[in-house]
């Protein structure tokens, strides 16, 4: 409904009044909701990053935490050339700005765009499309795909760690309905998995055969796992090895659901989740998307608790390597 509205006021006039007035920044902010706990909410980043200034002195900060370095000759000594947004090295006489062979120098694009980009895939739940970040940004789709590609790229680079302590494993099967009464349902195997008190895996599996679901257990559960509790499905003691089926755990759930400790409660909460987002807002996931679904999901679950989820994303942005964008773009054009 908002988006609408942007759409038909003229999404950059409406930026621009909303980067310089208060009753817009207020009625965004309420409407986007104070929900989150981040240290950084749309009415912070609008006065914070505001103008291509902000944005440039923000990037300079985090580029350079201990003051600006040269990086042709790494010396300290340097002059700004404050008209052109420039430094001038005093050794090597070398001049630079702040995002020279950056990600952000390459694209053109005014720096706020990219801030209010990587704000706006850090902070919506349910993701967002391409088609949706150029109406809201008044790009082109070409460059709405790259930047939602790259800062999606950067949001997910970390490889994940394997989780340890306690685990739980639980199955699930998600989407597909029978075509005719007697056809059998397309439905997926999803295998979570998740350390109490820590992250979350969702892995899309090809079935729920132990020899399935050993493989994925091998690739996210640690030598340093403590127990493992998971039903009474024979999957399990197949799928565990040695070391494994020594910490294993098991709940009887047609008697209870939790036995003290032992129980899959927290990885069930995490299924229900993954239902409710299927039901409400993909309504249909075909089996290609749904590892992305996955993926998307568990990164937003695993950093629930980061406030520093657009710096750090940032961080990563101006500290990674500007090669893919024509790689990327002619990529697309292939594809469109
Ligand atoms: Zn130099």
């Amino acid at each position: 409904m908002f988006l609408h509205v942007l759409h038909n006021l003229g999404v950059e006039q409406v930026l621009n009044r909303l980067f310089r007035g208060h009753v817009l920044r207020m009625l965004l902010f309420l409407f986007h909701g104070a929900s989150m706990n981040n240290e950084l909410d749309l009415c912070t980043l609008i006065q914070e990053f505001g103008s291509e200034e902000k944005c440039r002195t923000y990037l300079e900060k985090l580029r350079w935490p201990k003051g600006v370095q040269c990086p042709s000759c790494g010396s300290d000594k340097i002059s700004r050339i404050a008209a052109r947004h420039q430094f001038d090295c005093d050794a090597c006489r070398y001049q630079f700005s702040a995002t020279a062979g950056t990600i952000f120098h390459d694209t053109h694009l005014p720096l706020w765009k990219w801030f209010l980009a990587t704000y706006l895939l850090c902070e919506s739940r349910k993701g967002m499309s391409a088609n949706q970040l150029s109406r809201m940004l008044k790009t082109t789709y070409k460059t709405a795909w790259y930047l939602s590609h790259r800062i999606r790229a950067a949001m997910l680079e970390t490889t994940p760690k394997k989780l340890g302590g306690t685990v739980e494993i639980d199955e699930t099967y998600v989407g597909g309905k029978p075509r005719k009464w007697r056809d059998r349902p397309e439905k997926q195997v999803v295998i979570g998995i998740r350390q109490r008190n820590g992250d979350l895996r969702l892995i899309h599996a090809e079935d729920a055969k132990s020899a399935t679901v050993r493989e994925i257990i091998k690739a996210n559960i640690g030598s340093h796992v403590e127990v493992i509790v998971t039903d009474e499905s024979a999957i399990y003691p197949w799928a565990l090895n040695k070391m494994q089926k020594n910490l294993h755990r098991t709940i009887n759930h047609s008697k209870h659901y939790a036995h003290g400790d032992v129980h899959t409660n927290t990885v069930e909460s995490a299924f229900s989740l993954l239902k409710r987002g299927i039901v409400g807002t993909w309504h249909k996931v075909s089996a290609k998307h749904l590892p992305a679904y996955l993926d998307e999901m568990c990164f937003r679950f695993n950093n629930r608790k980061n406030p520093y989820l657009f710096r750090d994303t940032m961080l990563k942005l101006i500290s990674s390597q500007n090669l893919e964008y024509k790689q990327l773009t002619a990529k697309i054009q292939d594809a469109a």
